[in-house]
């Protein structure tokens, strides 16, 4: 069971999916705070890490970009 990130309550199984991976099967279980308001910012929060690790991904290659044009000048 997991408990919410944000504000500690029980969060609910909404779904789960089974899926195999080699000869074992993995089961995953999509939970959800059962405040509305707290998952909700939950969500937002995952949204900007997200994009926060798009950009970082985004800076790390235009740098390494930079390293290896500068090598060949
Ligand atoms: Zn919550």
């Amino acid at each position: 069971m997991s408990t919410c990130t944000r504000c500690g309550k029980q969060r609910i199984v909404t779904s789960t999916r089974e899926e195999k991976v080699g000869n074992s099967l993995v089961v995953y279980t999509v939970t959800t705070c059962p405040d509305s308001e707290c998952q909700k910012a939950v969500n937002k929060n995952l949204k900007s890490e997200e994009i926060k690790r798009a950009i970082m991904r985004d800076e790390q290659e235009k740098r390494a970009l930079l390293r290896t044009s500068r090598k060949t000048q």
